[in-house]
């Protein structure tokens, strides 16, 4: 749709893209968010997609996505074949509700910085242990968890003027097993949870990701593998009945009975024991 009250439209500078960031501004990526619904406040677009920022970096330390990678690119990546939790990448984007218009536009920054509960990329970067590189007005820099990064629907810790410029990967994250659980309730439709758990194989111990069922993601690390009680109290103990999120994909009840028991399918999968 027409963004009627935008006037201007800028290319920032490569060296510093916040320099230029007043009241009114929004950060365009792929735009699917930014032209799907009104935004009255809207005055001016930045555009990141011109600042060449590369798309997939693999070092030896893991991963680096820059924001402006499109989730295409990060579902076309083949990543190397020992990355136990590399297949998950591409998994977390087939979860994305949306036609090819979305699919081959959209950001990984963006999807992230929309910050819907149903975002799969919050899911991806929560469940990998990614650290968010944030960059602010006059050279500022911070790094921040997503955890940390979403505080609820639709409200991220971003402030004035900040920007994501990557999600960096950790390599020990990309080096466990995982298993997820996602539901919908029509086969296409948006997450009403979606819940990744990932062990070390060494260590047996266990990092489960709740997402989509919440308003914002819950991270859970036990040292070694829980027993199913030891599981769902800590889910009761981290995970309050107002923290479930309510739309029409689902009620908090509904939510919060799928979260306990996709857990526990998640956690025996990793024990390895029948469920
Ligand atoms: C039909 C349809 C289906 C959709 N399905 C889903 C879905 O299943 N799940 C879901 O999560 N979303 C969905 N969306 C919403 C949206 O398309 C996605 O969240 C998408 O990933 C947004 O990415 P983008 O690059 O297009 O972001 P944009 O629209 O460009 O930006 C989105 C927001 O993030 C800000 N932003 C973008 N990049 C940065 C950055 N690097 N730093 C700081 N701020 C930034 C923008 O200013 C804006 O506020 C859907 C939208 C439509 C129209």
């Amino acid at each position: 749709m027409d963004q009627g009250t935008v006037r201007e439209f800028i290319r920032p500078s490569v060296e510093d893209p916040t320099s230029e960031w007043q009241p009114g501004d929004a950060w365009l990526a792929g735009g699917t968010f930014l032209f799907s619904t009104p935004l009255p406040d809207m005055r001016r677009l930045i555009d990141l997609t011109t600042l060449g920022w590369p798309s997939l970096e693999v070092s030896d330390r893991g991963l680096r996505i820059a924001a402006t990678c499109r989730v295409v690119e990060l579902y076309d990546f083949d990543p190397p074949a020992e990355w136990t939790a590399g297949p998950f990448l591409r998994e977390a984007v087939d979860s994305f509700l949306a036609g090819f218009k979305i699919w081959n536009t959209a950001t990984v920054g963006g999807n992230i910085c929309t910050s819907l509960p149903a975002s799969p990329m919050t899911t991806m970067g929560a469940a990998l242990d990614a650290t968010l590189e944030i960059w602010g007005p006059e050279g500022a820099r911070r790094t921040m968890s997503v955890p940390d990064f979403i505080l609820s629907n639709h409200v991220n810790a971003l402030k004035p003027g900040e920007l994501l410029r990557a999600i960096d990967i950790p390599l020990e994250s990309l080096m466990r097993r995982y298993s997820y659980q996602r539901f919908t309730l029509t086969k296409h439709g948006r997450s009403s949870e979606f819940l990744v758990g990932t062990s070390d194989p060494r260590k047996r111990d266990l990092m489960l990701t709740i997402t989509a069922a919440t308003s914002r993601p819950f991270v859970l690390r036990f040292a070694v593998m829980p027993s199913a009680a030891e599981l769902h109290d800590a889910i009761t103990s981290a995970v309050s009945d107002p923290d479930y999120f309510d739309d029409p994909n689902g009620s908090p009840a509904h939510r919060k009975h799928m979260t306990y028991y996709l857990a526990e399918v998640i956690r025996t999968d990793l024990a390895g024991e029948a469920s």
